[in-house]
């Protein structure tokens, strides 16, 4: 317990906060891991993001270069760097981060440690059948 300081891993996935102790923390993650690396959907759509735009980037270059010379599609690099690096972290959340999120929840209420499976809020001693967080109706695990 000399280190305290949340971790990357923790702040991306709050969730893992939850869990009992460290070691079903880490069982819990590795699963989680497991279970939506090993869809082949999810790493075809990620790869299918990358070669999407980088021939997007590269075709809109080429073409600037074609229409404005050199100068425009220097300015095209200096935009499509940030806007493809803020869409990849976009794109990842939603192929990686949300499932690996969703999963870890669903491994929490199997502990029962009640949470939220849309949300993440803890549901401790909420019978109103209704998350107070998100509004939405609790599903059970
Ligand atoms: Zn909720």
């Amino acid at each position: 317990m000399s280190d305290t300081r949340p971790s990357l891993t923790t702040r991306l996935l709050p969730e893992l906060a939850l869990f009992p102790n460290e070691q079903q923390r880490q069982l819990a993650l590795s699963a989680a891991r497991k279970d939506v690396f090993k869809k082949p959907g999810r790493l075809l759509t990620a790869l299918a993001w990358l070669i999407g735009v980088s021939v997007v980037v590269g075709v809109a270059a080429a073409l600037l270069q074609r229409l404005f010379g050199m100068r425009a599609a220097w300015l095209a690099g200096v935009i499509a760097g940030p806007a493809g690096s803020v869409g990849s972290i976009v794109v990842g959340n939603l192929i990686f981060r949300v499932p690996i999120q969703r999963h870890l929840r669903e491994q929490l209420n199997a502990l029962n440690v009640h949470v939220c499976l849309h949300c993440g809020y803890q549901l401790k001693g909420n019978t109103s059948g209704r998350c107070p967080e998100c509004g939405r109706d609790i599903e059970s695990a």
